[in-house]
């Protein structure tokens, strides 16, 4: 099939939840990504990070296809000999105690607010239905009812109600306005260290240091949303190590099933996740020897090819080149490591349009950034070869 029959079928049976760029992907080896008709592209989106490692990385594909021929799916209705190593691996790089696997990040979302209810009801004491959970303006956090009931995005909550209760909004980035908000029945704040699909925002900094003291003074659990900013993407294995700061509850998802399958979870210490009690919580895919296997083979390729040493000098190198850019409808150019937004005055899709004509993909975000996140593994060749495209388009304007 070419690539307009390709889209005109799926538009034909799909729901219209998504309007993909009008590119069709049938291949990908590391950035490089192929179409149909043969056209080459460099994929600097890397699927919203969850590409960390590239597509198709050769080690993780064969950790994957060794997997797919023992065993695949036992359910945690028996044990699996896989699930004990992911579990060792990820407590030990992210430092906690306990791990609690899922599929996507929403449910890895979901499943870190049901700790912090159960924490505070059983633990802190707050009357169960009254607990609070404190979050900030344009989060994004995922998709399911209770996920957009927090959210502030009309275009992500229009028609869904009834929502559910128990979230109190606050500004990004103040770290007083979360503090005003705080009442005796908060049991944690859920934060972004980045918020990535606002348009890559970083908080001011020490924001983070001041909601961990917060939460500290207050006895509130500290939450960080690292689904799109963990596994180095923004140049630390975590982007609260910026500023040394430590959650409690960290929310892992994307790059953790190293492109090649959904895996997500929590990461909290036993005094946290020890409300978690047979029947209380689950998923029949979460923890299947295939996702371990691969998100034990990405962890060790991580840490043994420094991804965040790699997205730092990568991050500093592509950054530099975007500055160089003299185009009057760019106002910002932000991000840490390889994770980086362009904000302009305009309408930011005739100029991802462009972008895509000339060979490299991307994506706007909320109309006027276009985010730019390539794989880690990115060649300084092929990284190169983007930004002499990208300078070309937006020299142009
Ligand atoms: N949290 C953050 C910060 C995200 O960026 C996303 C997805 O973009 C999610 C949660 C939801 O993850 P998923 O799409 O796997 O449910």
């Amino acid at each position: 099939m070419t690539s307009y029959e390709i889209i005109q079928k799926t538009n034909k049976y799909g729901a219209a939840n998504y309007s993909p760029k009008e590119v069709v992907i049938t291949e990908g080896k590391g950035t490089i990504v192929t179409d149909p008709e043969g056209n080459k592209y460099f994929d600097m989106l890397s699927a919203y990070s969850a590409l960390n490692f590239g597509h198709c990385h050769p080690e993780i594909v064969e950790s994957a296809k060794n997997q797919l021929e023992k065993l695949t799916l036992t359910s945690r209705a028996f044990h699996n000999a896989l699930l004990c190593e992911f579990y060792e691996k990820l407590s030990a790089l992210i430092k906690k105690e306990k791990i609690l696997p899922m599929n996507t990040g929403a449910e890895a979302v979901e499943t870190a607010i049901k700790a912090a209810r159960r924490y505070g009801a059983l633990i802190k004491g707050v009357e169960e239905g009254k607990q609070e959970i404190i979050v900030c303006e344009n989060n994004f956090h995922g998709r399911t009812v209770t996920i957009i009931s927090m959210s502030t995005d009309p275009d992500s909550r229009k028609g869904y109600g009834p929502y559910t209760d128990g979230f109190k909004v606050v500004p990004y980035g103040d770290a007083i306005a979360m503090e005003n908000a705080v009442t005796e029945n908060t049991v944690a704040v859920l934060v972004e260290p980045i918020q990535g699909e606002a348009g890559v925002i970083a908080p001011p900094d020490g924001y983070l240091k001041k909601v961990r003291a917060l939460c500290d003074r207050r006895d509130i659990l500290f939450i960080a949303d690292e689904v799109q900013t963990g596994f180095a993407r923004t140049g630390n294995m975590f982007a609260c190590d910026y500023e040394n700061v430590t959650p409690d509850i960290y929310v892992l998802g994307k790059a953790l099933g190293g492109g090649i399958m959904p895996v997500s979870a929590i990461a909290a210490d036993d005094k946290i996740m020890r409300v978690f009690t047979p029947g209380s919580h689950g998923s029949t895919f979460g923890g299947n020897p295939l996702a371990c296997a691969v998100a034990i083979k990405s962890m060790e390729i991580l840490v043994r090819d420094d991804y965040p040493g790699m997205a730092r000098e990568k991050g500093e190198y592509f950054m530099k080149n975007l500055k160089e850019i003299s185009n009057k409808d760019i106002i910002d150019i932000r991000g840490r490591g390889l994770l980086i937004g362009v904000e302009l005055s305009c309408d930011a899709a005739p100029y991802v349009k462009a972008l895509i004509h000339a060979g490299v993909l991307a994506k706007e975000t909320h109309e006027r950034t276009i985010r730019f996140a390539p794989p880690i593994n990115i060649t300084y060749e092929e990284l190169d070869s983007a930004i002499k495209i990208i300078k070309r388009v937006f020299n142009k304007g």
